[in-house]
């Protein structure tokens, strides 16, 4: 180690900052969040510093440096633009063997400012000593992303519990335990979903039940008291500990798993499936997002297909509450959003009734993958006002042709589960008034490395389907949007321009050689070859996805 990382008192301890610009703010800012009573010294010191230091506590002198103002300070920022200065300053503080920072130059620093992640009381510093602060900082990102905000919550609560656990569990290992068992159970899942009442009644609920083992189990012998409350503790550990009747009732974690991308999970998502005891997972659900799941846990495939259902949502019902009722932690992962096509709703009604607690994690929905991933933004000033998602089944595999609602030029409608109604649903929309020439595009694989893309207009769609083959599963999204696809599309476009030389192979096959170049053409007829390209390229990664389109997730 170069340095040592010490955790440093700074409430109403004197802080002297020399510089009244963004370098002392910066520092000022990170100081005072520590309760620094700061001084600032210089000639002109900027409004936000002026705002910031308001209280009355802190002190600016609006002058040149004067050592005579380090008397009396922990340590001392230098942060003024002046080389020398700064020399000067460091000079003077070593003399006076206070600490010093000369910001920006660290063969003049005897201490560093950490990259910070703060969930207070917790506090992580990190420090590439001077070596790279941007590698720190990425570092400190990924941090960010991992710790759940709640984690202060969940420490200040433990620091209240503390003596009184202390007083309750004699022994070292007992306290360990259970602290383990508050910090990865129902304590902190219940601070992280912000309901700190309740953790805390947990917590004593807790606390007064080992407690109460630990006095029916004390001998006179001390020895043998330590080792049973060592060993109620280990058996708190197992998994299945409610089958002893201690913890009965688990938790079931309805969570969206996202369009198929595993970086479009939620951080809560993730955190979740990284302590569940089991997963129900459905055929949406990609494997790269399986993955992520606590590698120990068991995961159990759930699909619903229309021909074939894995499990009937009944049976699932049944699967999630049985679980919970055991005591464990049960994620059920769906594709997209768990509340739109989803059957998140119905799933909770049935643990709300048989009083299981549950907490629902949204996902990104399709549509919203789709129109990201293909550059189709669903609203626009100029084309779309508002957008609808609608289903293209209705309960039990009635296709839904409530057309007169889908008539609105100035409304984006993305279908889901419309693909392999296609014709129906283009040929009723048409015969209830939409033009013809309303543009259509199906997205495939939406977020996913084989997306592809393929526009029409609702004429010509069919057709182009028919030659393009796009696997599901796919959304189609109607609107005038859709044309903005050929400009704003951004994701896959190496696939895309593959497909398109594809297409310029085969259409000159077709047409007798005759030479056409993407640019020279009509947009329409671009497409077309992109439509035969894709007829031709066109694979299912998985025999799993063929049906997916089949299936009435209802
Ligand atoms: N709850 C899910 C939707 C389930 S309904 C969500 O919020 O996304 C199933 C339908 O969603 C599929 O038939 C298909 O139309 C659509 N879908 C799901 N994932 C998709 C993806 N990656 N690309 C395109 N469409 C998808």
């Amino acid at each position: 180690m170069n340095t040592f990382p010490l955790f440093f008192k700074l409430d109403n301890r004197k802080v002297l900052i020399v510089g009244g610009g963004d370098v002392a703010l910066r520092k000022a800012d990170l100081l005072s969040r520590a309760g620094a009573a700061i001084t600032i010294i210089a000639p002109s010191i900027c409004d936000e510093l002026h705002a910031l230091l308001s209280d009355e506590k802190h002190t600016l002198i609006y002058e040149n440096y004067n050592k005579k103002y380090m008397q009396g300070a922990r340590v001392i920022i230098a942060g003024t633009d002046d080389e020398a200065l700064n020399h000067q300053i460091h000079a003077d503080a070593t003399a006076l063997n206070i600490p010093v920072n000369v910001v920006d130059t660290p063969h003049l620093c005897d201490f560093i400012f950490p990259a910070i992640v703060d969930r207070n009381p917790i506090v992580i510093g990190i420090s590439s000593n001077g070596k790279t602060p941007v590698l720190a900082r990425l570092l400190r990102a990924r941090l960010e992303t991992l710790i759940p905000q709640g984690y202060g919550k969940l420490a200040k609560l433990a620091g209240e519990f503390r003596s009184e656990v202390k007083n309750k569990i004699p022994t070292l290992t007992g306290r360990r335990q259970f602290w383990e068992r508050a910090f990865e159970g129902k304590v902190s899942e219940l601070i992280f979903a912000g309901n700190e009442t309740e953790a805390t009644a947990q917590l004593q609920k807790d606390l007064a039940e080992t407690a109460t083992k630990i006095a029916n189990q004390h001998s006179d012998d001390t020895e043998v008291a330590t080792n049973s409350a060592a060993n109620l503790d280990n058996q708190d550990t197992d998994s299945d500990i409610s089958n002893k009747g201690k913890n009965p009732v688990g938790e079931v974690y309805i969570v969206g798993a996202g369009p198929g991308d595993p970086e479009l999970l939620t951080f809560k998502a993730l955190r979740l499936m990284q302590q569940a005891d089991i997963v129900f997972y459905d055929a949406l659900v990609s494997p790269q997002v399986l993955d992520l799941c606590r590698r120990d846990a068991d995961k159990v495939y759930v699909g619903k297909k229309r021909s074939n259902h894995a499990v009937a949502q009944l049976g699932i019902n049944e699967l999630l509450i049985n679980e919970a009722k055991k005591g464990r932690r049960v994620v059920r992962l769906k594709g997209g959003d768990p509340f739109i096509f989803g059957r998140g709703g119905e799933e909770i009604e049935s643990l709300r009734a048989h009083g299981v607690p549950y907490q629902v994690v949204p996902g990104i929905t399709a549509a919203n993958a789709a129109a990201s991933y293909a550059g189709i933004p669903l609203t626009h000033r100029d084309h779309s006002q508002s957008v609808r998602f609608v289903t293209g089944f209705l309960k039990a595999g009635v296709p839904n042709e409530k057309f007169e609602n889908l008539l609105d030029t100035n409304e984006t409608v993305v279908f889901y589960m419309g693909l392999h109604s296609l014709e129906r649903l283009t040929e009723g929309l048409i015969e209830a008034g939409r033009s013809s020439e309303t543009p259509i595009a199906i997205v495939s694989n939406a977020s996913m490395p084989n997306q592809q893309v393929l526009t029409g207009t609702l004429a010509s769609i069919v057709e182009r389907q028919e030659q393009a083959q796009l696997p599901t599963p796919a959304l189609l999204i109607m609107g005038d949007v859709v044309a903005l696809h050929h400009d704003l599309a951004w994701y896959n476009l190496h696939l895309q321009q593959h497909e398109q030389s594809l297409a310029n192979t085969e259409s000159n096959w077709l047409r007798g050689g005759t030479a056409t170049t993407p640019k020279g053409q009509a947009k329409g007829q671009a497409v077309d070859q992109q439509a035969h390209a894709l007829s031709m390229i066109a694979t299912l990664s998985e025999a799993k996805e063929d049906s997916l389109e089949q299936l009435v997730i209802g």
